[in-house]
Formats: C-alpha cells, sequence, structure tokens
C-alpha cells in the first residue's frame, strides 16, 4: 500500500466492538471464618477479538451499569479512570486488520474512497489525493453492498485485492430487511400499513 495512504474506520466503528461479563469464582479459605465459594465479575471491552479494557466488580449488578457507561467512553477516558485497566493494544487503523466492526481477519483488499460522507450522509468531499484515505476488508467482508453512500461498492476504487466482484456473502450473514408496504385504498379512504 502507498506511504501516503491512510486507513479510516468504517463509519460505525465505535472503537468497542464487543463486551461481556464473566462471573469469576473463588474458593475461599480461612482457618477463621471458615472456606466457601467467593463471586466477582470481570467486565471487558474488546476491540478486533482482543481484551483492551478491564475491571473486576463485586456485583453483577454494578458490573452491568458499569458496562453500559463504559461502553460510551473513550480508551483514553478509560486510562484516566482508576477503576479499568488498560491493556496494550496494537491492532491499529492500517496494521492490516479487516475494516468491518468486528471482524479481526487480516485484510486482502485495500480499497479507496471516491467520497468522504459525513456521517448522516448529507454532504461530501472529494478525498485530498495528499491523504489519500482507504478502507481495507478480509475476503469475506469484500461485498459492500449498494445501500449505503460511504461504505458501498460503488463509491470504491479497488487498489488491491480481488475486490467485491464475484464475492457471496456467507448466506448465514444474509437477512431481507424488513419492509413497510402502504397500501392506499382511495375508494374506503383506508390505509394500510404493513411493516
Ligand atoms: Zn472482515
Amino acid at each position: 500500500m502507498n506511504a501516503r495512504t491512510h486507513v479510516i474506520g468504517h463509519p460505525d466503528d465505535s472503537f468497542f466492538d464487543d463486551c461481556r461479563i464473566r462471573t469469576v469464582e473463588r474458593y475461599k479459605t480461612s482457618g477463621l471464618s471458615g472456606d466457601g465459594w467467593r463471586f466477582s465479575y470481570a467486565v471487558e471491552l474488546c476491540r478486533k477479538g482482543a481484551v483492551v479494557a478491564r475491571t473486576v466488580v463485586g456485583s453483577l449488578h454494578y458490573a452491568a451499569a458499569l458496562l453500559a457507561g463504559a461502553v460510551q467512553l473513550s480508551l483514553v477516558e478509560l486510562e484516566g479512570d482508576d477503576r479499568w485497566e488498560v491493556l496494550p493494544f496494537q491492532q491499529v487503523p492500517g496494521a492490516g486488520v479487516c475494516c468491518q466492526p468486528g471482524c479481526a481477519d487480516a485484510a486482502t483488499n485495500v480499497y479507496s474512497l471516491k467520497k468522504e460522507w459525513s456521517k448522516d450522509c448529507r454532504f461530501s468531499t472529494e478525498p485530498d489525493p495528499a491523504y489519500a484515505p482507504v478502507r481495507e476488508f478480509c475476503d469475506a467482508h469484500r461485498r459492500r453492498g449498494d445501500c449505503g453512500l460511504d461504505d458501498a461498492d460503488d463509491n470504491y476504487v479497488v487498489v488491491s485485492g480481488p475486490g467485491p466482484e464475484g464475492s457471496e456473502v456467507n448466506p448465514a450473514k444474509v437477512r431481507e430487511s424488513s419492509t413497510v408496504v402502504i397500501d392506499f385504498r382511495e375508494d374506503h379512504g383506508e390505509k394500510d400499513a404493513d411493516a
């Protein structure tokens, strides 16, 4: 890949792409108070298959509340919170990992963007040639579809790899979108809607 290109994330990439709460059991022994099982709860925030931040708390209720707030924070914000342990994270954009949120597979396709769209897809700009934004995808995610404007086959130019042509999305991942059919019955002044 050209050294001047820059891998930019998927529009829906909010850094953390997985999270979980694990029950951690411990058999406590004590000559004074006796022996017995004790439980704590490990909260883990992940990206691309790796745990990047974690903490351990004493109740499942607190773990769930903590998790709900933490997924909205940045890694830098978590680093400033003593309750969290932030782990070394090597997989950054440009490291050859698929840009599909949640996918940790090696990128085998590099696409440059024809236009960069705003988050709400209302505005687009021509990429600065000196910046040359690209996205990388693995073989399973090389087809991007024709629904969006930013992340869409028509908005990419294949720089390297086979590209979307001839790629079949795993049938297990394909699900038809729900549709809305509005039937205007003028003769009765009725309107039916099926979702
Ligand atoms: Zn992928």
